[in-house]
């Protein structure tokens, strides 16, 4: 837990009367108290009389009473001779006192009053603030509503079956996340069925994707589907102050989840608890360590045919440990991601179930103007629009309303990066030349599907192609092509807008790299034969890119290596023109027709170049490749 936390959590939990300003002011108000009943009780009272005066009056029967005190004597004088008037005075060393009061018969007592209330409160008070600081601190360290005793129990909110109200049909728009979900959901209702041909239940679900786009609303949706109790939290609750504490709260959860199998564990916000374990120079994280250290134990201990699925979210997967995605863990990933057009036109019929909506209301009209927005953003819009409208005493919201929620949120989201008309313009265009010039060239991996919603992971678009097989090895043939289509997306905005944007950075990264490598480690430049120029061996990924060090190489050499670099990109960039040159138009209209849809199928846009569908293929997970960033 870094400092900041600690701060932060104690500003809140010191709300109230126990704020520390407070605290010292009692502290001193208390001391004050005590100095004054000090002062009273040793206050001499009466008037102050010499010793000698005092034996005098003793001796011819003045006296009445007097108190005999440690250091003074008090006393009162009769009321015939002296009106019954007090007086003190200091004590001397007087072994014959007690003799001369008893020969004048005085009543003495020895004092006593005010010895022993200072006395006590001398160390009774002291030990009363210490235990009241005491617990002061110690409420705060252990958060206000837990109390002393309870705080290593749990704060999830447990939902039993019923309380789960949210089903698959509250959302849309994330549709293969539901897919995968739907399996899970079968597992916990039937999870015999799979356990008795020896199959283990899949333990941990990561729901993966940018804020608001529904990822608790799912996992909710999943106990609702599946009918079984939610134990939710989120990875914020367990970072706490003591050292051990959320480690205490996994050990419970888990407890009081097995106990309740079939269920679902959630745990929400992720990398607030699961972040990489590092070495860090300011000292250890060491409560979030322990804390992540138990949930990993946990969820390699219990037992996997006991129908338990965890759920986790997050929107910052990079940050994670590796650990927690290993498998037995976290093994499934779900992407959950902003929706398309025709999601977030659901999205929207979701939402306006229960909102007047007047009859000249598209909701077509509206998801086509809400490029960008998540589910929540829709949510908000809704519920934006609405607002106006009855600000305005209309009966129902209308178009009006609508637009004019958009034009604030779009204000409001400015700053969380949604797309201009301008740039999604060119992002259509760019993804549209990578994708014909991969479809053009025959032979490479067939186009899966572009897309220009604007993902969460700073990928602006994405051209995903599926490739047939398994690949081991690459031609120089392929990785030419490869270029072709690297400098595609670059090539199309050169050609349809005479102007190129910096969204090609990672394609001209990657290509050069791949270039480069061509030359130097795989011998596949003529001009430099097959030589590795590059002392160190990369891993066959081609994405991993090349250190900062180089081979040991002449000078000429190396101006001979970036001269081939060069060409080999010159050669593919010249490719891709003259690809996207001769298919003008089928530029054109790809674009077009991908600003209105935002994501096209691969097979559409065989349709649309007229080129034949590619033999079927295997069943890999696509990964997107030539991202724009
Ligand atoms: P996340 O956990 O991904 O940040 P939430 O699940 O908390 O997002 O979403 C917040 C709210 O936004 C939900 O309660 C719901 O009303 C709305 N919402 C978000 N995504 C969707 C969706 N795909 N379909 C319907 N409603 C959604
Ligand atoms: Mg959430
Ligand atoms: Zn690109």
């Amino acid at each position: 837990m870094n400092p900041r936390d600690k701060r932060a959590g104690g500003e809140r939990r010191s709300l109230g009367p126990t704020r520390p300003g407070g605290a010292v002011w009692y502290i001193l108000g208390l001391l004050f108290l005590l100095a004054l009943a000090q002062a009273w009780f040793m206050a001499p009272a009466g008037r102050q009389v010499s010793y000698s005066e005092f034996k005098q009056a003793v001796r011819s029967g003045q006296v009445a009473e007097v108190f005999v005190g440690d250091q003074t004597i008090r006393g009162t004088y009769k009321r015939e001779t002296n009106g019954g008037r007090s007086f003190n005075t200091t004590r001397i060393e007087d072994p014959k006192l007690i003799e001369d009061l008893d020969a004048a018969s005085v009543k003495y007592t020895g004092e006593m009053v005010s010895r022993w209330l200072p006395e006590v409160l001398g160390w009774v008070v002291p030990l009363l603030l210490l235990f009241g600081v005491w617990s002061f601190f110690f409420r705060r360290m252990s958060g206000a509503e837990g109390g002393v005793m309870s705080f290593a129990r749990s704060k999830h909110r447990v939902f039993s079956e019923d309380d789960v109200k949210v089903s698959f049909a509250d959302v849309a728009g994330v549709d293969e996340a539901e897919q995968e979900l739907k399996e899970i959901v079968e597992f916990l209702q039937n999870p015999k069925k799979y356990t008795t041909l020896g199959g283990r239940i899949p333990k941990g679900v990561l729901l993966v994707g940018p804020p608001g786009t529904g990822k608790t609303l799912l996992a909710r949706a999943v106990a609702g589907e599946a009918k079984v109790p939610f134990f939710s939290l989120s990875g914020s609750e367990f970072v706490e102050m003591f050292v051990g504490v959320g480690a205490a709260r996994v050990r419970d959860l888990f407890n009081q989840a097995e106990a309740k199998a079939p269920c679902i564990i959630f745990i929400d916000e992720l990398d607030a608890l699961g972040r990489a374990r590092v070495q860090s120079p300011m000292g250890s994280h060491e409560e979030r360590e322990q804390t992540l250290n138990q949930l990993l134990a946990e969820m390699d201990g219990f037992d996997s045919r006991k129908a338990i699925i965890i759920m986790g979210a997050t929107n910052r997967p990079e940050v994670l440990d590796p650990a927690l995605l290993r498998p037995g863990r976290f093994d499934r990933q779900v992407l959950v991601d902003k929706p398309d057009v025709n999601g977030r036109e659901e999205v929207l019929r979701i939402h306006t179930k229960n909102v007047k909506l007047a009859p000249t209301v598209n909701l077509r009209v509206v998801a086509a103007r809400t490029a960008g927005f998540a589910g929540a953003d829709l949510a908000n819009l809704v519920n934006e629009a609405a607002l106006l409208a009855a600000r305005k005493d209309k009966t129902a919201v209308e178009p009006t309303d609508f637009d004019e929620a958009i034009d604030r949120l779009i204000a409001g989201l400015e700053k969380k990066r949604v797309m201009s008309r301008k740039e999604r313009e060119i992002v259509a265009y760019h993804e549209s030349g990578h994708a014909i010039v991969a479809t053009a060239i025959p032979g490479m991996d067939p186009v899966h599907k572009i897309s220009i919603v604007q993902r969460g992971f700073g990928a602006l678009g994405y051209t995903m192609q599926l490739p047939l097989e398994d690949r081991y090895l690459m031609q120089r043939k392929d990785l030419l092509n490869q270029l072709a289509v690297l400098l595609g997306g670059r090539t199309a905005e050169e050609i349809a807008l005479g102007e190129i944007s910096t969204g090609a950075q990672n394609d001209l990264q990657r290509a050069t790299d791949i270039a480069r490598a061509m030359v130097t480690e795989w011998g596949m430049s003529d001009a430099l034969g097959a030589i590795n120029y590059d002392g160190h061996k990369r891993s066959r990924f081609l994405d991993i890119p090349i250190g900062p060090e180089r081979g040991a190489y002449a000078e000429d050499t190396g101006r001979l290596i970036d001269s081939e670099v060069k060409r080999i990109m010159t050669d593919a960039h010249n490719e891709a023109r003259d690809i996207l040159t001769r298919r003008r138009d089928i530029l054109e209209s790809v674009t077009r027709r991908l600003l209105e849809i935002e994501v096209m199928e691969g097979a559409e846009l065989r349709n649309m170049m007229g080129i034949a569908p590619p033999p079927p293929t295997s069943e890999t997970i696509p990964l997107p490749t030539n991202e724009l960033r």
